[in-house]
């Protein structure tokens, strides 16, 4: 007898074609591969529907501003192969990846005179965090933010987010919070907030941050639910001191962290101020996912 084995097929999209991953390939001068000379996007689909799309096209167009790349689509060009995408993939829940390079050219750091972009789309898994990990919140650990200082463009030369990282994953934890000269930047791949004194604190968008859609979704959250709240630098003290501290991304979403550097935070487990946040924030997701709200 024989037994029907059914593989499951990614389809990508790149420069123009869809086709499945193992058939993709780009040429080796690609400056994506040489110099990390590009920028990327990671947008949360749920049932099939991109959450925050046009937010995330206008973060991608900045980034490709920031690095003097001219934007190869229009938004509706992208919306177009984002939704082509959405559709093949497996799962209804994905994280669509989309990366665009300056392309192949001489190896040379200066720009190509014509650059010709590689455009590339990936639909990821996306598994929010599970349950028990919402209930008990994660443990991160600090470590100073020895970046560039454009951290506000989403570049794919992520080489130090990389080392920062595996920092944390060393040291068993889920993210490596990160201080420059005495305050507190961001997550190595996440935004934090911190709740003192019952007032949640965010730090302010600059050079020094990725300007994240998912902490731009718990500010509007913060404001719609009457959480007081600043947007202010945080000190190295306070972050110590605080009773709660959060992390946030378009694929954790929002978390506690609930140890910092081997201390409890707080009393060691999720905050109300969070518990609320989280509510809320998959109260609002799950009406954008039945389409009664703008996404
Ligand atoms: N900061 C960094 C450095 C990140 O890599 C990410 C996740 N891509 C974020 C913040 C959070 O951004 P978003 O909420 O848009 O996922």
């Amino acid at each position: 007898m024989t037994t029907a084995v059914t593989t499951a097929v990614t389809t990508i999209y790149l420069n123009g074609h869809y086709l499945p991953l193992e058939d993709a390939h780009i040429p080796v001068m690609d400056r994506g591969f040489l110099f990390g000379d590009g920028v990327y996007e990671v947008i949360p689909v749920y049932s099939r529907r991109p959450f925050r799309l046009h937010e995330h096209l206008d973060r991608l167009q900045a980034s490709l501003d920031s690095i003097r790349l001219a934007n190869p689509h229009t938004p509706q060009e992208w919306e177009g192969l984002i939704a082509r995408i959405v559709e093949q993939a497996e799962s209804e829940d994905q994280g669509v990846y989309l990366q665009v390079t300056r392309g192949p050219g001489p190896r040379d750091h200066a720009f190509p005179k014509t650059p010709q972009p590689t455009v590339f789309i990936l639909p990821l898994a996306l598994t929010p965090p599970a349950r028990e990990l919402v209930e008990s919140g994660v443990a991160a650990i600090t470590a100073p933010d020895n970046r560039w200082l454009r951290c506000d463009i989403k570049a794919t030369s992520l080489l130090p987010n990389v080392l920062l990282r595996q920092i944390s994953v060393d040291a068993g934890c889920a993210e490596t919070l990160l201080l420059r000269d005495g305050f507190l930047s961001e997550g190595s791949a996440s935004n934090i907030f911190v709740v003192a004194d019952g007032l949640l604190l965010a730090p302010p968008k600059s050079n020094l941050m990725l300007p994240g859609i998912t902490y731009d979704v718990v500010l509007e959250l913060a404001r719609a639910h009457g959480i007081a709240h600043e947007v202010r630098p945080i000190a190295e003290a306070e972050l110590r001191a605080a009773c709660e501290v959060w992390l946030t991304s378009s694929t954790k979403e929002v978390l506690a962290v609930t140890t910092l550097d081997g201390q409890p935070v707080g009393d060691g487990r999720p905050g109300p101020v969070f518990r609320r946040m989280y509510a809320a924030y998959q109260d609002y997701k799950h009406t954008v996912m039945r389409g009664k709200e703008a996404v």
